[in-house]
């Protein structure tokens, strides 16, 4: 799973090569990239960008013991809306649809997407089907066989290979550009950003409890922000690479409970892989999952409902034909 500011950042430099609905040979004339070149010509502002969010990431760790108390906690709770927007918004619910959620919940998701700021709904569910349809190849935007620094940072570090692109525009979104919650996000992404990953994280801490503007800013949005970011590649490089495959031995994600700690819940993806359309990503139900837990509060306050789960018979028969005998 998981993207990252493509829109804000790397198109912003690949973008123009990258227009969507443009015909791939005008993108290359208009970039003088070939094909071959665009999966490796390297995209130096977002270089720099990473590195400089990562520096100053470390730097806001040597600030944490100076910070009022209310400060981390409120950096924590932003982590876990961050990672909610992203794990039960635009993961189990926009690009899988493996349950349904009215209006305020979305509302609620795409406000908690925009912190993330990963990628409006839209491109980061359009990504993450591609990662699905068209897992560790060339069409997968992450593609972990090109290994785990690519799959985790690296695929941001360069122009997006052509079969991304390509098989990006065979895919079936009509779907989300019919949720006015994602059009809405999408046309107002930029200032949703602006507002829900950086000023609010670092005004309610200034404003309610009195923290200075500094620590409140390096804790509550670029560490919090660096953290949830690192997580979810996580998800991409390391679950794609270390674990068991009790589901399906013949792929290469993989169950990897640490992973899944950090990224609540979302660490469990040879299950994942092997099931999609399951709202838990996972056999095991609440255990280590709080976006599974999240979702199932919501139903029960009628918010959400029309969740969709594997059967155990069904779950049975594809361990006992494709897992790897390992649970
Ligand atoms: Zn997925
Ligand atoms: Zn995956």
């Amino acid at each position: 799973m998981v993207s990252f500011p493509d829109s804000e950042v790397r198109d912003a430099v690949g973008g123009r090569c990258e227009p969507e609905g443009a015909e791939s040979r005008e993108a290359e004339a208009e970039c003088g990239a070939t094909k071959e070149q665009r999966g490796r010509t390297i995209v130096w502002r977002n270089v720099v960008l990473m590195a400089l969010l990562h520096t100053g990431a470390l730097y806001a760790v040597l600030l944490v013991p100076k910070a009022h108390p209310f400060t981390w906690i409120w950096s924590y709770v932003c982590f876990i809306i961050t990672a909610l927007g992203v794990t039960a918004g635009a993961h189990r619910l926009w690009s899988h649809r493996s349950y349904k959620a009215k209006l305020p919940l979305r509302i609620f998701l795409a406000a908690a997407n925009s912190m993330a700021f990963q990628n409006d709904i839209f491109e980061w569910s359009r990504d993450h089907r591609a990662h699905h349809k068209y897992s560790e190849t060339d069409g997968d935007p992450h593609n972990a066989k090109r290994g785990f620094f690519f799959a985790h940072i690296g695929w941001l570090f360069l122009r997006k290979h052509n079969d991304v692109i390509e098989k990006g525009k065979r895919l079936d979104l009509s779907d989300l550009l019919a949720d006015p919650v994602v059009v809405f996000q999408r046309r107002h992404y930029k200032t949703s950003v602006v507002v829900m990953c950086f000023l609010l994280p670092t005004l309610v801490p200034w404003y309610f409890w009195g923290e200075c503007i500094w620590n409140s800013y390096f804790l509550a949005a670029i560490l919090r922000y660096t953290i949830s970011l690192n997580v979810a590649w996580l998800v991409n490089s390391a679950a794609h690479m270390y674990g068991n495959r009790p589901y399906d031995r013949n792929i290469n994600p993989r169950e990897n409970c640490f992973v899944s700690f950090g990224a609540i819940g979302e660490g469990y993806h040879n299950y994942h892989h092997t099931f999609p359309f399951d709202y838990a990503a996972s056999e095991l139900g609440l255990r280590f999952n709080p976006t599974t837990c999240f979702i199932d509060l919501m139903c029960w306050f009628g918010l959400a409902s029309d969740r969709k789960k594997a059967t155990p018979e069904m779950i049975k028969a594809r361990k006992l034909r494709t897992g790897d005998g390992s649970a």
